[in-house]
């Protein structure tokens, strides 16, 4: 793979220096066996240095989760070698564990099994609520 031109797939741009580990994570892309690129410390004009994942196929991938963690990341959809879309990542509608309820009551704490899940309640100030217990997610 050639890091410069994938024919089809997603380069997820302008990743603040020191975070494309952790976004990788996130996405879980030690799972796929696609050519995944993931370049440290770029130069950027805008930022000075920058993280960028480059990923070598059509994913079918919830980048919404990128708008959590870094909602300023430019998100590049290639299809054929040609940038078709450019976007940065909305906020999530809903987190299913991402996040943990720290409220030592709330039925998440209690039963291991159940999922944890925030939802958005106020999009301006980013405020995720557990739809359990209502608590509000520490940012
Ligand atoms: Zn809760």
């Amino acid at each position: 793979m050639k890091i410069d031109s994938i024919s089809n797939g997603v380069v997820i741009d302008h990743i603040r220096a020191g975070k494309g580990m952790e976004l990788y994570h996130f996405l879980n892309l030690d799972n796929m066996d696609c050519s995944i690129a993931l370049i440290k410390n770029a130069p950027s004009q805008k930022m000075g240095k920058k993280d960028i994942i480059k990923i070598d196929t059509e994913l079918d991938l919830d980048l919404d989760i990128l708008g959590y963690i870094d909602p300023n990341v430019t998100i590049n959809v290639i299809k054929n070698g040609e940038r078709v879309e450019k976007f940065h990542p909305q906020l999530p509608q809903r987190l299913t564990n991402i996040i943990q309820c720290k409220n030592p009551r709330c039925i998440t704490s209690v039963e291991q099994e159940i999922p944890h899940i925030f939802k958005l309640t106020d999009r301006e100030k980013g405020e995720y609520r557990c739809i359990y217990c209502e608590s509000k997610a520490k940012n």
